[in-house]
């Protein structure tokens, strides 16, 4: 994954494997740095299908994706 700040490689410094609150999937939250700029921050990583029946915007929200 590439730093938001500088666009250069991020480093993991942590890695934990949480239960969704409804206990229904779970998911992955990782704290990252970025070798370059020391800019810290976290991605969660989910289940596409997850994602696609809970979280996923409606279209009128999304600028970078079309529905097919
Ligand atoms: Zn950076």
């Amino acid at each position: 994954m590439w730093c938001p700040s500088c666009d250069k490689p991020t480093q993991v410094t942590d890695t934990r494997k949480y239960r969704d609150i409804t206990g229904t999937f779970d998911f992955v939250h990782r704290q990252r740095v970025c070798r370059e700029c020391d800019h810290r921050f976290l991605s969660i990583e989910i289940p596409q299908e997850v994602w696609d029946k809970h979280y996923k915007l409606p279209k009128k929200y999304r600028q970078d994706e079309q529905d097919s």
